[in-house]
């Protein structure tokens, strides 16, 4: 099938991108390896599934970007991880999308005579949700305003989880809907399909924040007493877990933002 990548092909580019990214300082070792997979699988199912990932891959890397210094100063202590992704926040991110892949392509391989384009919308669904997420966090760390937690309903520091501004809010809808254009303009998505996957992506970033803010855990230094996502804090003491749940940090309330927003594509498009 002409467009489909060659195995020798998907693996030389997608190693070269992977390979820049991570010089570039976006993966860290062990994320490049999980990119690696997750963008051969993407090759493999079809070119325009790798254009979608690295166009989101991109446009994510480039707004963590911008204003890193003020925000790592407004942010500082409080967000447990760097720009470099590690192997769990690259898989957290992506793991949806590439499950529905490897799904295109294990149907497609076997002859299986059923239309993928439900598990296609809910792969760029999966991305629309973490990239409309990372643009929330990004928009409304940068522009600022005054992040409101939904759960305790008062004003919190910036950079907590759970956390809203009206920027932010802009910002993910902004994000969900440019992504689902992209899947659209690159040939992976349906144009019919596009509202659903901009919804999905909407609606699994605000899944994030409503996780983040009622069971996200939530640490406290036990010597400073500042709240933080850290295990250990950057004064060098230990911080104990004061609520949420045990172990769900921020890579798997991720996931589960990209689980919600495939979830919600597929139901919008299987009720068309
Ligand atoms: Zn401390």
């Amino acid at each position: 099938m002409h467009d489909i990548a060659p195995w020798s092909v998907a693996i030389l580019l997608t190693a070269a991108i992977v390979i820049a990214a991570w010089r570039s300082g976006s993966l860290a070792g062990n994320g490049a390896v999980a990119a690696l997979l997750i963008g051969l699988v993407a090759l493999r199912v079809q070119w325009s599934w790798g254009a979608f990932l690295l166009a989101w891959f991109v446009l994510a890397s480039l707004l963590s970007r911008i204003g890193r210094a003020r925000k790592a100063v407004r942010t500082a202590g409080v967000v447990a991880k760097g720009d470099r992704r590690d192997a769990r926040q690259v898989l957290a991110n992506g793991g949806v999308f590439a499950l529905c892949g490897a799904g295109v392509y294990s149907a497609l391989a076997i002859g299986f005579p059923a239309d993928t384009t439900v598990l296609t919308t809910a792969a760029a669904a999966a991305l629309a949700a973490a990239g409309a997420d990372t643009w929330a966090t990004e928009v409304g760390t940068l522009v600022g305003g005054t992040p409101w937690s939904v759960r305790e309903a008062r004003r919190v520091p910036v950079g907590t989880s759970g956390a809203i501004t009206a920027s932010g809010t802009l910002g993910a809808l902004f994000g969900g809907v440019a992504i689902a254009g992209i899947a659209v303009a690159v040939g992976m998505l349906p144009a019919a399909n596009v509202i659903a996957v901009a919804i999905g992506g909407f609606v699994g970033a605000l899944a994030d924040t409503v996780v983040g803010a009622w069971w996200q855990e939530q640490r406290t230094c036990a010597a400073c007493g500042q709240s933080t996502e850290c295990l250990v804090h950057r004064c060098g003491a230990t911080t104990v877990r004061v609520r949420g749940v045990a172990g769900l940090d921020n890579d798997l309330v991720n996931g589960i933002c990209t689980v919600v927003g495939a979830a919600v594509a597929t139901a919008i498009a299987l009720a068309r």
